[in-house]
């Protein structure tokens, strides 16, 4: 059935307060829930609808009388007579046997929950929608040996031991939640504990609880978390608002991680890092997805979404917040760039795609498919664009407004917006438009010089996307700057130019000499910029222009076009050599920004801008000119890669761009075919003291012949054999590597005895990552298609959600050369025709072919 945002209607009853009782067991749970309901004014003749998923109702009560009731579907439906109830009931469910990973599961010896979206109707009978907020209860029992440690929201206010090894512990939340906010856990735990103090003076405990042997690996989290709290407090003037906030480490998980109130619960890989262990990229990623779930607490939990429609509401605002956290606490230049490259990697295509969906989407079959790159990133871009319009004092007391006038309150999209408009003193009307219409605008420039004018031509478009044939305009903020074609120097100063119409024309006067444009500077609007700057141009802007981001993306533009014109058979890598030459000069002084300079675009965004694309000869072009880029400069290359060893380890900015610049280097040294990169590059593994400099030489020896290639893959697998996560690391390299029999690789790491569909990290690492890796999954005789398509349908029946995130890629199939898309929607079909299909991979497959 398909779910429709129009269809809303108000709950017909409210649950003011819930009491749970947990006897839990790996096998077997009982859990006892005590609901008081009370009829909503738009509950008149209405029954009580409770939502299940699937498990057995042992006894259902009424105000303490056993009673009767209706099914639909997994619902059961009680007439009641008045307007206040008790409802009491029983049900068991199977822990350990829950493969979805959705409801109380067990994962390495512990259990845990996950709810959101519709996870806690498998745990008990209740109505499982963001509008009902309700205070919770919760007595938890089990056995304490196999379970010292019970968590759930909230304060514990109670507990103790119980005959037979057995033990309790009681919780209370005294703020309202929906149920997508429960949470639970029962384990063997230790915990780093540590206290934040807010700067209304009030304490809060803080604890990080992992395995045991973990402990040593959450020191950065938990500064993450402090410095998220304090952040959060100076930023948004929001505090936090228990005195207990605790986050647990799980290892089977299917996404990221989970804002549960005062008890997160996490994916490992976003708690655990050390040196040893742990990439910078992984540093950087514990701290931002530390700071998301924090940051839910306001923008998301004290005021939560009405219904999940609205989701982008919670994500994208959140997604911002933790964007700008991150930019303060390191380089806001590069984590602009990493925002950019992820939009364009993940959010671009499926926009341009059959599954496009407007960033507050209209209708959906399963709510898991719509936890998306639009709903998350785009969203963050929104929220970004308003920033920008209003200017930061504006926007935020358009977001004070949001919380005082919201706190409590299950809202909408439009609910922010208002808020903003309102608060801000800003007319939003127009750009309501970005919530409802999917698609990523088309903007073409072009700059007219005459005499000391100039005039800037300016249009938007937006293309069809499914369910929507017709578009219009919406305000787009560009930034523009003009700059000296002799000079290189700054004409005048930056513009926000909020284009809101189809087409536009701005004047420019005063210049002495020819401007060349820079646009769309810090990327400030989520669109597609066409001109038609020549290299020496674009050159010139990746040498002076003054916005970091600006500077990147000239460059960027530049090595596209090198890529795109050597497709057309013209081939000329001047332009680009003598750029990257200007920028290496900044090597020593910004190390991260010019490793993210010196990287060329990925092979699926060369394609993505390609009318058919052809793999083979996408990797190709871009290949010649990696070859070219590392040839002409090898001295460089080699330079850098002595000069950027390191000292002892540290974790600073300049210490993080050196390690990354100097894989880099080391990767432009075999693109080079350097005769002494091998060498260098197991030197570099042998001597590693981090997993940046390891993990970055066995993916450049990965992608090689080298002899060194197969040594290296052994001793990092015996090293690290028993982490999963490194393993992890692992499987992944080996399925991004660019060598052509990484199909082959592939299958045969599938039959690995450390392979297992039953760990959702683990097949992210290799299924994702071989399916992100446009030349290996498009190989030509379709064996890349069917591979991932078997993995499907054998996922499906254990973890449908995980098995619907492998779908995507099979979307693009109108891409391609006819002869891939007849084998890639024969793979979509031949998965269609499985009977028993889940709803997500089911969703996510029609969706493809439609
Ligand atoms: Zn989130």
């Amino acid at each position: 059935p398909i779910i429709r945002r129009a269809d809303y209607v108000p709950p017909a009853w409210r649950v003011p307060e819930v009491a749970l009782d947990f006897m839990l067991d790996a096998d077997e749970t009982w859990v006892r829930a005590t609901l008081s309901v009370v009829r909503a004014d738009s509950g008149a003749g209405m029954p009580l609808a409770l939502d299940g998923g699937g498990q057995k109702l042992v006894s259902l009560r009424v105000d303490g009388v056993p009673a009767t009731w209706r099914t639909d579907g997994d619902r059961i439906l009680i007439d009641l007579p008045g307007n206040a109830h008790r409802i009491e009931t029983e049900c068991v469910i199977h822990p350990a046997t829950n493969t979805q990973l959705m409801g109380l599961y067990a994962s390495g010896g512990l259990l845990c929950t996950q709810c959101e979206a519709e996870g806690f109707r498998r745990i008990t009978f209740f109505p499982d929608r963001p509008d009902i907020l309700s205070r919770y209860t919760v007595r938890m029992e089990a056995d304490r040996a196999t379970y010292p440690v019970l968590l759930a929201n909230g304060d514990r206010i109670n507990g103790g031991d119980l005959p037979g090894g057995r033990h309790w512990a009681q919780w209370r939340d005294p703020f309202p939640k929906p149920s997508y906010l429960f949470a639970l856990v029962a384990g063997d735990l230790a915990v780093n504990r540590d206290r934040f103090i807010t700067r209304s003076g009030r304490g809060v405990d803080l604890g990080i609880w992992v395995r045991e042997g973990d402990l040593p690996r959450t020191g950065h989290a938990m500064a993450a978390l402090k410095a998220s709290m304090a952040w959060d407090e100076r930023v948004y003037g929001r505090e936090y608002d228990l005195s207990v906030f605790n986050i647990v480490a799980v290892a089977d998980f299917n996404f990221g991680a989970m804002e549960n109130k005062g008890l997160n619960i996490f994916n490992s890989r976003y708690i655990l890092a050390d040196p040893e262990t742990a990439t910078d990229a992984d540093y950087d990623a514990v701290a931002g997805v530390v700071a998301h779930e924090y940051f839910h607490n306001w923008s998301g939990n004290r005021v939560t979404c009405r219904d999940w429609f609205q989701l982008s509401l919670k994500e994208g605002f959140t997604v911002f917040r933790d964007q700008q956290f991150s930019a303060d606490q390191g380089s806001a230049a590069v984590k602009r760039i990493e925002d950019v490259r992820l939009l364009r990697a993940a959010q671009f295509p499926e926009d341009g795609g059959p599954l496009a969906h407007p960033v507050r989407p209209d209708s959906y079959i399963e709510i898991s498919n719509f936890y998306t790159a639009t709903v998350y990133n785009k969203g963050a871009e929104l929220i970004r664009m308003m920033a920008t319009m209003l200017g930061w004092d504006r926007f935020r007391r358009g977001c004070d407004l949001y919380f005082d006038r919201h706190d409590g309150q299950a809202v909408t999209c439009e609910d922010f917006v208002r808020a903003i408009e309102e608060g801000g003193e800003a007319d939003l009307s127009r750009f309501r438009l970005w919530y409802s219409q999917a698609g990523t605008p088309r903007v073409t420039a072009t700059l007219d010089h005459h005499g000391t004018a100039a005039t800037l031509r300016l249009t938007q478009s937006l293309a069809a996307t499914p369910g929507q044939p017709v578009k219009q305009p919406m305000p787009i903020p560009l930034r523009v700057a003009l700059f000296g074609a002799e000079t290189g120097r700054r004409l005048g100063e930056e513009r926000l130019i909020v284009l809101e119409d189809a087409a536009a024309e701005i004047p420019f006067e005063g210049l002495a000499e020819r401007p060349v444009l820079s646009i769309n500077r810090g990327f400030s609007a989520p669109v597609i910029v066409e001109t038609t700057r020549p290299a020496a141009d674009l050159a010139l802007l990746s040498a002076h222009d003054d916005d970091p981001f600006a500077r990147y993306e000239a460059l960027q533009q530049l090595m596209l076009d090198t890529i795109l014109a050597d497709l057309q058979g013209r081939i000329d890598h001047a332009p680009v050599i003598a750029a990257m030459r200007d920028v290496l000069g900044d090597a020593a002084r910004d190390p991260a920004f010019v490793a993210e300079a010196v990287l060329p675009p990925s092979e699926a965004f060369v394609g993505d801008h390609l009318p058919a694309i052809d793999p083979e000869a996408v990797h190709a072009a871009r290949e010649r000119l990696r070859a070219a880029i590392g040839g002409a400069l090898v001295d460089d290359w080699r330079g850098l890669h002595d000069r950027l060893k390191a000292g002892a380890y540290e974790l600073t900015p300049a210490a993080k761009g050196g390690r990354r610049l100097r894989t880099i280097a080391l990767s432009y040294m075999f693109a080079a075919g350097a005769a002494d990169a091998a060498a260098r590059a197991w030197a570099q593994f042998e001597a590693a003291d981090n997993m940046t400099d390891r993990q970055g030489a066995l993916a450049a020896l990965a992608s090689s012949d080298a002899a060194e290639r197969p040594r290296a893959l052994a001793a990092f697998y015996d090293r690290y054999r028993g982490d999963a996560l490194v393993i992890d690391k692992w499987f992944s390299t080996q399925a991004l590597s660019t060598r052509p029999d990484t199909l082959r690789a592939v299958i045969a790491l599938a039959a690995h005895p450390d392979f297992t569909l039953a760990n959702p990290n683990r097949v992210r690492a290799l299924i994702g990552a071989f399916a992100a890796n446009q030349r290996a999954f498009h190989q030509a005789d379709g064996q890349g298609y069917r591979f991932v398509a078997d993995m499907i349908l054998a996922l499906d029946p254990i973890n449908p959600q995980t098995a619907a995130r492998m779908v995507p890629p099979f979307g693009r199939w109108r891409r391609f050369d006819p002869d891939r898309a007849t084998l890639m929607t024969a793979e979509l079909n031949r998965i269609l025709a499985v009977p028993g299909l889940s709803r997500d991979v089911f969703e996510q497959v029609s969706k493809s072919l439609a």
